[in-house]
């Protein structure tokens, strides 16, 4: 059985949060795993959750800017445009953010 990863959640459209658990996705050639140790949450996760533009499925675990430990890293990053991530041996910290925010 695989990694267990534990999520604040949204089980449907603006729910409160609650604890989830569910297994770890497998990781792709093109992805880092992190294990986040913090996480912020903004009003674009709140559009999100609120599910305002109507594009999001449920259960949704909101947050795309994490602190974190780097666990893995996928066996295609180089040439993803993200070699300085490629460059982090696992267990370095690293500070995440997605476009959105
Ligand atoms: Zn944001």
């Amino acid at each position: 059985m695989g990694d267990k990863v534990t999520g604040y959640t949204a089980m449907s459209r603006s729910e409160e949060l609650v604890p989830r658990v569910y297994d770890a996705p497998v990781l792709k050639a093109d992805e880092v795993r992190v294990a986040v140790t913090h996480c912020g949450i903004c009003g674009s996760d709140l559009q999100a959750v609120d599910d305002t533009y109507q594009v999001f499925d449920f259960p949704f675990v909101p947050g795309h800017e994490v602190v974190g430990i780097i666990r893995e890293v996928g066996d295609g990053m180089a040439g993803q445009g993200l070699r300085e991530v490629r460059a982090l041996p696992a267990g370095a910290a690293a500070a995440v953010s997605g476009s959105g925010g």
